[in-house]
């Protein structure tokens, strides 16, 4: 697990914004199974800024594509210090079509760096989030770049998994409202597309995945 201290987190571009949320956190390793939940929300002022949606529709699943890679270290901070990329943190959470919260839950993220470039020899821009008490997750990341796919762009997208115990896994990608790239994607789902803002020089969005009760 990456030494998240508050020296090291300063660099990453969040300022103010990750030391609020980090507050006194420890930095202490845990075993890869353990499942501590890697969320940053440390306090109900830092609660994502969207109203929490309950809906009695699972998220749409989405094509896996051929870049992911088993065994992401468990961490909610994907980028580094020297990363290119504009800043992007990405909030939300885990419930069931009945608006209960799924704790202890794994979120496992691929994507592209902000080139477009996927890492397929280590695992630079992977990572596996896990859920609070409250089904929250909180990732720190960059927004990801386009990539050819044949002779078209695919929009920019971030790829999930998310596995909780006693339901199905849920396969499936985000996408970025206002995407030149979104309208005529032979793969996008319009549901999967976010809402984002700047705030405080980092895109913000928000998604709450729900899964099947
Ligand atoms: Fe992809």
């Amino acid at each position: 697990m990456r030494d998240l201290t508050r020296r090291s987190l300063l660099g990453l571009g969040f300022g103010s914004l990750v030391l609020a949320a980090c507050g006194s956190r420890s930095s202490t390793a845990a075993p890869r199974d353990a499942l501590v939940p890697t969320t940053h929300i440390d306090d109900e002022d830092d609660l994502p800024p969207v109203p929490m949606t309950c809906t009695a529709v699972g998220t749409a699943a989405n094509i896996e594509g051929p870049f992911y890679k088993r065994g992401a270290p468990h961490r909610s901070v994907l980028v580094d210090r020297s990363d290119a990329g504009e800043r992007l943190r990405l909030t939300g959470v885990l419930q069931t079509t009945r608006c209960e919260p799924i704790g202890g839950a794994t979120i496992d993220v691929w994507q592209a760096n902000a080139a477009g470039d996927y890492d397929n020899d280590t695992y630079r821009f992977r990572g596996v989030l896990v859920t609070d008490k409250k089904g929250r997750y909180d990732l720190r990341t960059v927004v990801p770049g386009r990539y050819l796919n044949g002779a078209r762009y695919r929009p920019a997208h971030i790829h999930i998994k998310v596995r909780a115990a006693g339901f199905s896994t849920l396969t499936t990608q985000l996408y970025f409202a206002g995407d030149p790239y979104n309208d005529g994607d032979p793969f996008i789902d319009d549901s999967l597309i976010m809402q984002h803002a700047v705030e405080n020089e980092i895109r913000r969005a928000r998604f709450d995945f729900v899964l099947p009760a």
